[in-house]
């Protein structure tokens, strides 16, 4: 048996029972592969089926509000991913009357889709010989054959793209794929990986070579962006506050957030109320109190970045322009650590 017949062998007896994987409808499997990007399957999965509960078919998902895709998205992350899956479904609706192209080209061309999406969709819907290449894909192949070429390098990651598309089986492209990304979740897994109950650890070279733990290379990252989000939650005497959307090209664009004064480092309490009164927000002048809500910053990890995020509350003693209902503020789209904040002040302060 080759390498393909023995990722698929493996595959038939290992493989988990995922709602996904009983369809080639590549609206299914597109919806799939967008929301388990960068996600574990336990947290993924719920998303699925919300999704495909909510939007059964590509024209629905077309037809909704982006309100309401983020809605639905609320506490995936990577906030972009969605408006993409928007953007996209209103994008096959239209110029492709519903159906999802077949080309790997085509499908390159939809938002959101790179490479790996378009190579998943494509060998799984549609019988295309395109290898996936990712995370796992660098881990297994990297082990098995030996390859000591950095994969966060060009170099490393052109030739394991080689290599993928060499060992692929053409028989079974769709399967395969599938079956080398659920090995390197489950048995050829980062750390401390079971060989011995491998069935290829008899031809595995960094098992014979003992370098299983130091493969696959990786050149060191660059470093993690501290951010300060001083998070200024104001209270009218309606007991009205104030959500903003974010306009930003970066994180969270679309999403909703109260008054922000971001910082380089962190800011002393008076710092902080006294630039939130210099009139960033006007409307929050003649503030009758500030009550902060966590002394120490809660940390907010992105792949990149570290935010470290703090909240007060602004009790006003006017009304506020366009203020929204505290009873309200929690059916508007907004990042995680926003979310659990107002979970937690809607039952404590007010
Ligand atoms: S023997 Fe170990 S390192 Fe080699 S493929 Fe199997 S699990 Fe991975």
């Amino acid at each position: 048996m080759d390498f393909s017949d023995r990722i698929l062998s493996w595959y038939a007896q290992n493989k988990r029972d995922l709602p996904w994987r009983k369809t080639r409808d590549p609206y299914n499997v597109w919806l799939s592969e967008i929301i388990m990007q960068q996600t574990r399957v336990a947290q993924g999965l719920p998303y699925y089926l919300r999704f495909i509960e909510r939007f059964p078919e590509v024209a629905d998902l077309a037809r909704a509000s982006e309100e309401e895709v983020l809605k639905t998205w609320q506490g995936l992350g990577y906030y972009s991913r969605a408006r993409n899956l928007h953007a996209t479904a209103q994008r096959v609706a239209t110029d492709y009357q519903g159906t999802f192209p077949a080309t790997y080209k085509e499908l390159m061309d939809l938002k959101g889709v790179g490479p790996y999406t378009a190579a998943a969709i494509g060998s799984i819907c549609f019988d295309l010989l395109t290898p996936v290449v990712d995370g796992n894909v660098y881990r297994v192949l990297s082990r098995y054959f030996g390859v000591e070429l950095p994969v966060n390098s060009g170099e490393g990651s052109r030739y394991i793209a080689d290599l993928a598309g060499q060992v692929m089986s053409k028989e079974s492209p769709g399967n395969y794929n599938q079956a080398l990304m659920e090995f390197g979740a489950l048995q050829c897994i980062p750390r401390n990986p079971d060989c011995l109950a491998c069935p290829l650890s008899d031809s595995c070279v960094a098992l014979a070579k003992k370098k299983v733990s130091q493969l696959p290379v990786k050149l060191p990252k660059k470093a993690v962006r501290k951010r300060y989000f001083n998070y200024f939650m104001p209270v009218d005497p309606d007991f009205q506050t104030l959500l903003i959307k974010r306009k930003d090209k970066g994180i969270w664009r679309g999403l909703y957030e109260f008054p922000l004064l971001e910082s380089e480092l962190e800011l002393p309490d008076e710092k902080a109320e006294a630039q939130i009164l210099e009139g960033v927000f006007t409307q929050l002048n003649e503030p009758l109190k500030f009550v902060k809500c966590n002394p120490i910053p809660l940390v907010h990890k992105l792949s990149h970045q570290h935010l470290f995020v703090t909240f007060r509350i602004l009790y006003l003693g006017h009304g506020l322009r366009g203020g929204v209902p505290i009873t309200k503020m929690q059916s508007y789209p907004v990042p995680i650590p926003i979310a659990n904040f107002m979970e937690t002040v809607k039952n404590s302060y007010f």
